[in-house]
């Protein structure tokens, strides 16, 4: 007999399945041998009060082993000799499309410019050896996309865009632990993502797809307004599903060339703001013993309006590190990651300001000098704010940083707390040369954050120049219903770099409406 109880326990009765099952023979009055097995379907941490409570959903096997499979199986055909479709990119949008071509009965050609998951980590960590970032390989670029070293939380506030539970439930198959079936805000980490992408990309190859590295898409291949096929390395036909991420900028700038429907969208920017971990437990789990031995590192999601436009925290990396994101050699760029564990002595978050097209986008002086075309200015903003920041860092990847009262006093700080972002920060006012609609709206933040969160607003904390890559700044313009391109038929724009996603679980719900998309496609 199976049962199912909504429980609500202390951490150490949940983290512990002897003192779970005590708990719910006492509970429901059952012997406790007749227990077998306790799974937990939901699981969220309560933390409003001082007495910190976990939810549960528990299905309990009450004198019978546990039998039922921990996550839902996909059947993958083989596909050798199917119809090809060409995917670009091999991030969470285009391995989750070419994974369902595979389910559909289609052939996927991956091509993808970076490297090799495992290759990838080396150019990863010659950033902070050598200083410089390799314009093919690095946190963007390279299978498993900007994905791949991340802190790979895989919550997403849509649910409208598709099937997420499906997304969850393909990364178990793959490897990834069955706890991301039933936390409330699931996460993968850092250390185990590669082993997942990898498995991943075998089942692609196993079924007869094709997963080609370093190799880049410079064209698409058009007769009139349809597409046949893209070049890269040689030609490939086939209708092509362009998952490239929010990053490759000469695929947009390619794609603003040759005419094709692109427009400006909002982003936001700002920077990463790094705490201790241990204050950010403390703070969240009202307790100076911070998190204990059962609590995980504690997450946070602040958000306020200043002046008409939201602040707010942005891929919160609890127990993580903040890394260098930029894409190409003049730039500096920070996001963050964590391990499984999230078990770093620091906790850090995007704090970011909403930048709109129709705002006043002018960085440089010599901004009127060469014309950007309408669809490509926020994405020239982004780039010159990265470049601004490469400079005031030394032309390094050594990134400028300021303690974050002294940011919200207007001062520049005199040293700067041990962070950690591995190529090193130099202390500078970023209160200074962030561009004021940016930086006025994140003392104001700040502010309002510290009288929400009582020693949230502290110098202990640093703010790490500068975060810009929170979302796409080009919108590929796609038919609602067909998911294809506006104009070019058999070309579906993809994930985050279509502007149609903004994290790894939608990114991938778009790359499986794109792969259904494109299978109704070839039917007619
Ligand atoms: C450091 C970091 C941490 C993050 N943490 C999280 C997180 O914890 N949770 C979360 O939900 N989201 C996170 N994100 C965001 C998330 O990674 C992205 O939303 C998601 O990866 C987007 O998927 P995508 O497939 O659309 O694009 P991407 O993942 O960007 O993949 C695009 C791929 O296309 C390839 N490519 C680009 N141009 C070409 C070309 N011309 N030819 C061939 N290949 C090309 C790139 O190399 C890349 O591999 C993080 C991002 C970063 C950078």
């Amino acid at each position: 007999m199976t049962n199912e109880y909504q429980i609500r326990v202390v951490p150490e009765v949940a983290a512990q399945e002897d003192r779970l099952k005590a708990y719910l023979a006492e509970e429901q009055g059952f012997d406790v041998r007749t227990i077998y097995g306790v799974r937990i379907l939901k699981r969220s941490i309560d933390a409003r009060q001082r007495q910190i409570y976990v939810n549960l959903k528990v299905r309990v096997y009450i004198n019978e082993q546990p039998h039922d499979d921990e996550y839902q199986h996909t059947d993958y055909p083989n596909v050798e000799g199917r119809p090809q479709v060409i995917v670009v990119g091999a991030g969470p949008g285009g391995l989750f499309a070419a994974l369902r071509l595979i389910e559909l009965g289609l052939r996927p050609i991956v091509l993808e410019r970076g490297k090799d998951v495992h290759e990838r980590k080396k150019d990863l960590a010659n950033i902070t050896k050598t200083q410089k970032v390799d314009p093919e390989s690095n946190y963007c670029f390279g299978e498993g996309g900007a994905g791949a070293y991340s802190d790979g939380k895989l919550y997403t506030r849509s649910k409208k865009r598709g099937n997420t539970d499906k997304i969850l439930n393909v990364f178990c198959q793959h490897g990834a632990s069955t706890a991301i079936l039933s936390d409330a805000h699931p996460h993968i980490g850092t250390d185990r993502l590669p082993k997942v992408i990898e498995a991943m990309r075998n089942t692609i190859i196993n079924c007869g797809g094709e997963v080609h590295f370093q190799t880049r898409m410079t064209r698409l291949i058009l007769e009139g307004n349809t597409l046949v096929g893209c070049i890269a390395d040689k030609e490939y036909r086939g209708p092509v599903i362009l998952a490239t991420g929010h990053s490759a900028r000469d695929v947009y700038r390619y794609l603003a060339e040759a005419k094709i429907e692109i427009e400006a969208k909002g982003i936001a920017v700002g920077v990463r703001l790094e705490h201790p971990s241990q204050l950010i437990d403390q703070i969240q789990y009202h307790s100076k013993q911070g998190r204990g031995r059962y609590l995980p590192a504690a997450e946070y999601s602040m958000v306020t309006q200043v002046e008409g436009r939201g602040v707010y925290s942005f891929c919160m990396c609890p127990g993580g590190f903040v890394i260098p994101a930029a894409t190409d050699k003049e730039q500096i760029v920070v996001n963050g990651m964590s391990p499984a564990s999230r078990g770093t002595a620091w906790s850090n978050s995007g704090m970011v300001v909403e930048i709109q097209p129709f705002d006043d986008l002018t960085i440089s002086q010599f901004d009127d000098l060469e014309p950007i075309p309408d669809s490509l200015k926020v994405m020239h903003f982004q780039e010159e704010l990265e470049r601004m920041c490469w400079q005031q860092g030394n032309m390094r990847q050594t990134a400028p940083a300021q303690r974050m009262s002294d940011f919200v006093n207007g001062k520049l700080s005199y040293d700067l707390p041990k962070s950690s972002y591995a190529p090193g920060l130099i202390s500078s006012p970023l209160h200074f040369w962030l561009p004021k609609m940016v930086s006025h709206r994140l003392q104001e933040g700040f502010r309002t954050f510290g009288r929400n969160a009582h020693g949230f607003l502290t110098n202990e904390a640093v703010l790490i120049a500068v975060e810009t890559r929170t979302s796409s700044p080009v919108r590929i313009v796609r038919d609602r219903e067909t998911l294809q391109h506006v104009r070019i038929q058999g070309l579906f724009p993809c994930g985050e770099g279509a502007g149609y996603a903004g994290g790894i679980v939608s990114a991938g719900v778009d790359g499986e409406r794109c792969a259904e998309m494109c299978a109704a496609y070839l039917q007619k």
